[in-house]
Order: structure tokens, then C-alpha cells, then sequence
């Protein structure tokens, strides 16, 4: 059978293209892309001639039988998404899974992705992180998403729209509090690259004040909950109180 490679592009900068990807996209024979006439340039700049088929949110699992066709007659596809890596917060699960199960090979290539460029270059705690894609587009849905989160320990990452930022710092500033460490990273690997820290409330002050920093694409990081400490805990503490207990006892 043929291979399905999964192809990163770039997020913002043309030159992320990886020598990989383009070698990959020169040798194979269909290109499955998100949006077709989005893909046009990116194929036609590196030189492919590969035929493309639109694979989308919307007709995925057809799509999907169509290019297991394609695989078991042995011609090679790739998979490509509008930007970045496909399947984070794009199409692709169904055919990897599928073809996962039905034993055909799938090569996935690293490259571009806002997630880790965001957190490579924000300069917050990356030890622990847990990506949490989109947060739900109803009020209600998304401070349930926040509130269920409020004692996740690990650095968060979201992806955010410019129509909904200064909604989920609102709403960030009700379910969470003004406490939490935020970095908005907005346009990463063009122009306007721009990090932006403060919590929920001073991040709102500057994007009502500069509200160009509400546009373009951006993720947005909140820190992880720190427990408060708790003096039963400190062994330190614990003898600290045990000696003022003492102290006062003595004559
Ligand atoms: N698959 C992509 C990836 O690997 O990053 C993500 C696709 S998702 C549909 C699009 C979201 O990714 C945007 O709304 C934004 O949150 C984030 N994003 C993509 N490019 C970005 C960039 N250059 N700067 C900041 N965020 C970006």
C-alpha cells in the first residue's frame, strides 16, 4: 500500500517549511488539504504537482474512504492542514485512525505548530502543560470548561480568536481570579509577533487600550494553580508552632 504522511506548514512564516516537508510534497501523488484553493500557492511554490482533494471538518469521513482507496492501490498522499500540523485543532484523526487500524502506514513529520512555539518562547513553566484547544463558544459551556480547570496544576494552553479574547479574560478574571500569571502570544513567526503578560485584569486594561493587540491569531497561557500553603503540611512550620505553644508555657 501507499503511505499516508502527515505534513506540518508553516503557521505564519514560509520559510518554516521543512526541506522534509517539501521532499514530501514533490513525491507524492495527492495532497489531501483543508482548503484547497488555500493550499494552491504553498503546492505550487515548492514545485508539486500533486493532485489535490479537499479533506475538511465537514466531509472528513467520506473523504476518508476515498483516500484509503488511494492508499491500498499503493499511491502515496499527504495530509496538510490550512496551517501548522494536522490533527491539533484540525482534520486528520479519523483518517490516521482508521488507517492505524486497517494496518496502512502513516508517517507523521514534525514542523510548525502555534502550541509549541507559543510555549518555547513565552518563558513560562513547560515542565507540565495541558493543551486545551478552543474553549466552547457559549458563555455558560466555556466558565464551566475554566471552572472545571481551576485547580489544574499544570501550565494551560488555549486557542483563541480575536472575536472572543476579551470574552474568556472575563471570564478567566470570574472563574479563576485575578491571581493566575497570563501570556497572550499573537501572530508568532510574522510580523507582528507580539507576548504579551499580565493577569486577567491587566491584560484586559491593555486590549481595551490597544484593541490592534485583539486582532490576528493567538494563544493564550494561563499558569498553573498553586496550592496555598498549608502550615500542617511544613514539617518547619509545624515545629515553628510547636515552639510558640512552648514559649508561652515557659514561666
Ligand atoms: N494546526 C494548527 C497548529 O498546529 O498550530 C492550529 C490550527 S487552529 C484551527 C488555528 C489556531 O491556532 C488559531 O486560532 C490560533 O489560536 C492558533 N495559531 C495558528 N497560527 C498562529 C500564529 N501564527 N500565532 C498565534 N497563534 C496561532
Amino acid at each position: 500500500p501507499g503511505t499516508l504522511y502527515i505534513v506540518p506548514t508553516p503557521i505564519g512564516n514560509l520559510s518554516d517549511m521543512t526541506e522534509r516537508a517539501i521532499r514530501t510534497l514533490l513525491e507524492v501523488d495527492y495532497v489531501a488539504a483543508e482548503d484547497t484553493r488555500h493550499s494552491k500557492p504553498l503546492l505550487q511554490q515548492v514545485g508539486s504537482k500533486a493532485r489535490l482533494i479537499a479533506l475538511h471538518e465537514h466531509n472528513e469521513k467520506q473523504k476518508t474512504a476515498a483516500v484509503m482507496e488511494l492508499l491500498s492501490n499503493g499511491l502515496n498522499v499527504a495530509l496538510i492542514s490550512d496551517a501548522g500540523t494536522p490533527l491539533i485543532s484540525d482534520p486528520g484523526y479519523i483518517i490516521v485512525s482508521r488507517c492505524r487500524q486497517q494496518g496502512l502506514p502513516v508517517v507523521a513529520l514534525p514542523g510548525p505548530c502555534a502550541i509549541t512555539t507559543a510555549l518555547s518562547g513565552a518563558g513560562v513553566a513547560t515542565d507540565r502543560f495541558s493543551f486545551e484547544g478552543f474553549l466552547a463558544a457559549k458563555p455558560q459551556q466555556r466558565k464551566k470548561q475554566l471552572a472545571a480547570l481551576a485547580e489544574e496544576s499544570r501550565t494551560m494552553v488555549f486557542y483563541e480568536t480575536p472575536h472572543r479574547i476579551m470574552h474568556t479574560l472575563e471570564d478567566i478574571y470570574q472563574t479563576l481570579g485575578d491571581g493566575r500569571e497570563l501570556v497572550l502570544a499573537r501572530e508568532l513567526t510574522k510580523q507582528f509577533e507580539t507576548y504579551l503578560y499580565g493577569n486577567a485584569s491587566q491584560l484586559l486594561q491593555r486590549l481595551t487600550d490597544d484593541p490592534n493587540q485583539q486582532r490576528g491569531e493567538m494563544v493564550l497561557i494561563i499558569s498553573g494553580y498553586v496550592a496555598p500553603v498549608d502550615a500542617d503540611d511544613q514539617p518547619d512550620l509545624q515545629a515553628q508552632k510547636a515552639l510558640a505553644i512552648l514559649v508561652q508555657e515557659l514561666p
